[in-house]
């Protein structure tokens, strides 16, 4: 069993790191923040005094952590000393250009690296059912399937490096302009005086179909899993779609791409966090909707 060097101990990275101990994987964890280290050591993590010296023995290096910049840093720093033959894996959701530079950093030391960004939230790093995206070449991703395959149920192989993180802010575009799209449609349609359930019902079965609407429905009823039905507590948080959304608005600039929906999505979720809706769940951007509405 490989030995694992986790940094980044917060929502996610805790019950990630958690999970490979559960199943069987010695795992040497460091966070800057000392209660995130305490709560680790608790789940059975060893615990280290630095992202270096969780990284220096492990054969396996893992990062989640909050932005570009951060992975960056520590990878700069975890990879000075790190064994030859060890594997670097990002699952933090970072912009394109950093991940992509930081398979560089890796390559500059004839490490192997992989970005893998999930989804599925901190329900998903819990119960080990995210999915991951990955980047990265065949040989390490096949070196990395078998580690991932114990925090998630999918992994799936995107391409080259930085492509993992490409299919995940593709995929959080079309999530976010179509919950927006999905949200229009039920606050116009309360206007006309159709009912949440009939609307459902109709779309739910013809072209309009999608995941908003079928799986995440915010409106509370036809779909009782939903965060619509709790209140719009997340589920998945209007802060985390924003930053997804602005990372895809980032990359389609840097690609000369014309995103006009998706960054005007990027430009209603940033004025719903600003309005001091950031800890909401994302579908509760129907009420931003209907307020501008009235
Ligand atoms: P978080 O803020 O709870 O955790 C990040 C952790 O990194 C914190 O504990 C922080 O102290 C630590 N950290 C920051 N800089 C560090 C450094 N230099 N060395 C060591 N530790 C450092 O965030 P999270 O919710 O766990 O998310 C982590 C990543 O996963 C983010 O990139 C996020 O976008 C992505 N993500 C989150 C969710 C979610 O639902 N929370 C879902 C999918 C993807």
């Amino acid at each position: 069993m490989p030995t694992i060097g986790f940094i980044g101990l917060g929502n996610m990275g805790a019950p990630m790191a958690a999970n490979l101990v559960k199943a069987g994987n010695a795992v040497t964890g460091f966070d800057v923040v000392a209660a995130a280290r305490a709560a680790c050591a608790q789940s059975g993590l060893e615990i280290a005094g630095s992202a270096k010296a969780a990284g220096e023995t492990a054969d396996v290096v893992i990062t989640m952590l909050p932005a570009g910049e951060h992975v960056r840093a520590v990878w700069a720093e975890v990879l000075a000393s790190a064994k030859r033959d060890a594997l670097f894996i990002d699952c933090s959701t970072i912009d394109v250009t950093s991940a992509r530079a930081a398979h560089a950093l890796a390559a500059e030391r004839g490490i192997a690296a992989l970005d893998a960004p999930v989804s599925g939230g901190v329900a998903g790093a819990t119960a080990a059912t995210l999915t991951f995206m990955v980047g990265g070449s065949a040989e390490a991703f096949a070196r990395g399937k078998p580690i991932l395959e114990r925090m998630g149920k999918r992994v799936v192989h995107c391409g080259n490096a930085g492509n993992g993180q490409a299919a995940k802010i593709c995929n959080n575009m079309i999530l976010g302009a179509s919950m927006i799209a999905v949200s229009e449609a039920f606050v116009l349609g309360e206007k006309l005086g159709l009912s949440h359930q009939a609307l459902f019902d109709v779309a739910s079965a013809s072209s309009g179909q999608c995941w908003s609407l079928t799986s995440y429905c915010p409106v509370p009823g036809p779909v009782p899993a939903s965060p619509a039905n709790n209140g719009y507590k997340p589920g998945f948080a209007a802060a985390l779609m924003l930053k997804d959304l602005k990372l895809a608005r980032e990359a389609a600039a840097t690609a000369h791409v014309k995103t006009a929906i998706g960054s005007h999505a990027a430009e209603i979720y940033d004025r719903y966090a600003a309005a001091g809706h950031s800890a909401s769940d994302f579908s509760g951007i129907i009420n931003f909707v209907r307020e501008a509405s009235k």
